[in-house]
């Protein structure tokens, strides 16, 4: 386990150092820098999810790590998708995975003044002109991977001209589309996005934080690497697809001469198995009314996750498992929750809970006679003492730790059959009720008074043990399970037209759970474990003061095996 550890939480003593943490060492052996900061630049258009946490968790983490900084900015250069709804979750979800950028939360759109300035920069070193062709005649001249682009007429256009027209369409005289800046780079380069791909465009859109100072807007491609510039990023870490686009990146802090240039690094998205992770997926979802909002704890958004009970701690356990690669791979989503029992399992609080209720009248317990039971929290973690449970002559216990007529190597309760109720006494089934349709409606059983505490009195053996709660003195709440909101028989995507494979049965919303007395106290977020049913966690949102709801984070037990380094 410890050498698994080591291996997998790339252990910061060894050989073991991922490749970027390689790369800063080696800026900072050359001197190429002498700090280190990174950022998270969240677009405001979604919640964030599980790989965007990779993301926060992994920039946060280098800076840590060379006591340098970390910057939080906002992607905020395109006026059309940004929403004030979304900013506050993303600050919500950073703040509570425990990534603290301190002052530095920054907008990009801060920086649409100095972005303009570098733009006249650029066509005063001849670098960036004018074009006037549509978006279509661009693609259209662009070339192929074969053959090179044609060039745009703008080309050709002087210095002063291209000033003027810039400064026109900022006043605001030029419609949407119908002049852009583009970069003077290669029509010919092999790599697409170098010929001269367009900087600026013209969109008479107001935005949400500078109203409508500005009518043109500043491409990805050229707001990014001037916002990691500006703010002193050294290394600007994002994911493969931006690969193709670093020499871009490079000629933009290249020629807008900056003194100490950030420098990109790629690094393999987070994808889990059987789990939508796109944005775009996931507001599907969110927009077709499947799910319950982007916090559904059935989603992998930091928020569900944190609404479902993971807590911060596992989701940074999860990432460091998960490692940083420069190769696609798909993650187990089994591991996303070995995290949080790995968690669970040591600091929740083992409670009793009955799901499914069924009534067990003890006939021989004195009538009217109530005793309490003191029990150990967590048995394998003594600190965290016992409480005290109310027992009864009237319990409920689940309704399949009964049958009637039992298969094989069924070792709960049936008639004749004594088990252990968990730590309070021997109990031997006697019969059953049943009311006009056969139903069974109670249990009946005597109890072994000697073997109070769940002790055998004279060495005799019980090979089940159920749980139970107090009829009188236990509460009724609402207990929601979970199961994948994806068919995992079928896979994420459909083959035919791409779109979710759905399990209709993802969520089993049981309203008469009976729980022990404690639990109707529980605060919202809590966490406990369930004995035999798995952790659980007091909702965020819809638990009321005395009337938890909790959510199923995950069962107890799993096949899942920690992977060895591969
Ligand atoms: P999505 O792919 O879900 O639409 P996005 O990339 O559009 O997400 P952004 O807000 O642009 O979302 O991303 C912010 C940061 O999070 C970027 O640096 C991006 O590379 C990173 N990021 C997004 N998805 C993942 C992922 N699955 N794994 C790791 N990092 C990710
Ligand atoms: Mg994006």
């Amino acid at each position: 386990m410890e050498e698994i550890d080591k291996e997998q939480t790339g252990d910061k003593s060894g050989s073991s150092r991922n490749f970027i943490e390689m790369a800063i060492d080696k800026d900072l052996r050359e001197g190429v820098y002498d700090t280190v900061c990174t950022r998270f630049p969240p677009e405001p258009n979604g919640f964030l999810h599980i790989g965007h946490a990779k993301s926060i968790l992994l920039n946060y983490g280098l800076a840590q790590e060379y006591g340098g900084k970390f910057n939080m900015r906002f992607d905020d250069t395109n006026p059309t998708k940004e929403k004030s709804e979304f900013m506050d979750s993303i600050i919500r979800d950073v703040q509570w995975l425990g990534a603290d950028y301190e002052d530095r939360l920054f907008y990009a759109s801060d920086y649409f003044g100095r972005m303009y300035e570098e733009a006249v920069k650029l066509i005063k070193k001849g670098k960036a002109y004018i074009s006037t062709l549509t978006a279509d005649e661009i693609r259209e001249t662009r070339g192929t991977l074969t053959e090179p682009g044609s060039e745009d007429p703008g080309r050709g256009r002087s210095i002063e001209e291209n000033l003027r027209m810039f400064e026109e369409m900022k006043s605001g005289a030029v419609e949407d589309g119908a002049m852009t800046l583009r970069a003077r780079i290669d029509m010919a380069s092999p790599n697409m996005n170098m010929r001269d791909p367009i900087l600026y465009r013209v969109a008479h859109i107001p935005h949400a934080r500078t109203g409508d100072t500005w009518c043109i807007y500043p491409m990805y491609d050229f707001a990014h690497p001037l916002e990691d510039a500006f703010e002193g990023v050294t290394h600007s870490i994002c994911t493969l697809e931006f690969e193709d686009h670093r020499p871009l990146y490079e000629w933009v802090v290249r020629e807008c001469e900056f003194v100490h240039p950030p420098r990109q690094i790629e690094f393999a998205k987070l994808f889990l198995n059987n789990v939508v992770t796109g944005k775009r997926y996931i507001k599907k979802l969110v927009e077709d009314g499947i799910v319950d909002g982007w916090d559904d704890p059935r989603l992998v958004t930091i928020a569900s996750l944190r609404r479902r009970g993971y807590t911060p701690a596992s989701i940074r356990r999860f990432v460091e498992l998960c490692g940083v690669s420069k190769a696609n791979s798909v993650t187990d989503d089994a591991m996303l929750e070995y995290c949080i029992r790995e968690d669970l399992k040591e600091t929740a609080p083992r409670m009793m809970a009955i799901l499914h209720p069924l009534k067990l009248v003890i006939d021989n317990y004195p009538a009217g006679q109530t005793e309490e039971l003191e029990i150990e929290n967590n048995k394998d973690v003594p600190e965290m003492g016992k409480r005290k449970v109310p027992f009864s002559g009237e319990l409920y216990i689940e309704r399949d730790d009964f049958m009637e007529e039992p298969p094989k190597k069924y070792f709960r309760l049936f008639p004749g059959n004594e088990v252990r109720l968990m730590n309070a006494y021997f109990v031997r089934c006697t019969g059953v009720d049943k009311d006009e349709n056969g139903e069974i409606t109670a249990v009946h059983c005597t109890y072994d008074p000697e073997s109070r505490g769940g002790e055998s009195p004279d060495g005799r053996k019980v090979k089940g043990t159920i749980h139970w709660v107090s009829a009188a003195q236990s509460a009724t709440c609402t207990v929601r399970l979970y199961e994948n909101i994806i068919d995992e028989e079928k896979g994420v995507y459909n083959k035919e037209d791409g779109s979710l494979n759905l399990n209709p049965h993802s969520v089993e919303v049981i309203n008469d759970a009976r729980v022990e007395p404690a639990l109707a106290g529980a605060q919202p977020e809590e966490r406990f474990q369930f004995v035999r049913s798995g952790f659980f966690c007091a909702d965020l949102k819809d638990s009321a003061p005395g009337a938890p709801v909790f959510n199923r984070i995950v069962s107890l037990k799993s096949s899942f095996v920690l992977p060895k380094e591969g």
